[in-house]
């Protein structure tokens, strides 16, 4: 039996119904094998970055799993797949995004797997919310780097 390591989910959606993508996400997250969602942010609203339609909603879950990297991934896109997601060009808009933030303490680079993120640190999307759950471990400097983009704490 393997210790549970702590894994940070960022959720993004931007078609449809966003909030309620989220939501559905963070229970399918909750039902997830060897795995207790803990926490998650607030919601965010964003203006696509390097994509395009409509703002997307974004949070970050907070997981405590005994699977491994691999498992989860796949794990998250098969709920990502639940959702209606279809993969029609890089970075196209999508119902649902689910990424593999971080991993515990885990540095991972495969061909299916990169962690943490490769992108997280350029987006404010990814940072602010989970600035929330873990501030210690978001650089300052970071921070002040995407403060131009636009996002927006949603209420609620
Ligand atoms: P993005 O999230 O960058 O907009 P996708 O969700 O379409 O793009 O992911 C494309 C590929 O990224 C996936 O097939 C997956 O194997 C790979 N990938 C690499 N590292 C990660 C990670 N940390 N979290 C999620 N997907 C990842
Ligand atoms: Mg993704």
């Amino acid at each position: 039996m393997r210790a549970p390591v702590l894994a940070y989910i960022g959720l993004g959606a931007n078609l449809g119904d966003p909030v309620a993508a989220l939501q559905a996400a963070l229970l399918a997250l909750g039902g997830l094998p060897q795995s207790q969602l803990l926490r998650h942010s607030s919601f965010y609203s964003s203006a696509p970055i390097d994509s395009s339609g409509p703002d997307y909603v974004n949070a970050v879950a907070e997981l405590s799993t005994t699977l491994t990297a691999p498992a989860l991934l796949l794990a998250l896109q098969q709920i990502e797949l639940g959702a209606g997601r279809e993969r029609p060009y890089r970075n196209a808009p999508r119902t649902l995004d689910l990424d593999l933030l971080l991993f515990g303490s885990a540095t991972i680079h495969s061909p299916a797997l990169t962690v943490p993120h490769p992108r997280m640190a350029e987006r404010a999307f990814v940072l602010l919310p989970l600035a929330e759950l873990v501030p210690e471990q978001i650089n300052a400097a970071d921070l002040v780097a995407v403060q131009g983009q636009g996002i927006w704490r949603m209420a609620g």
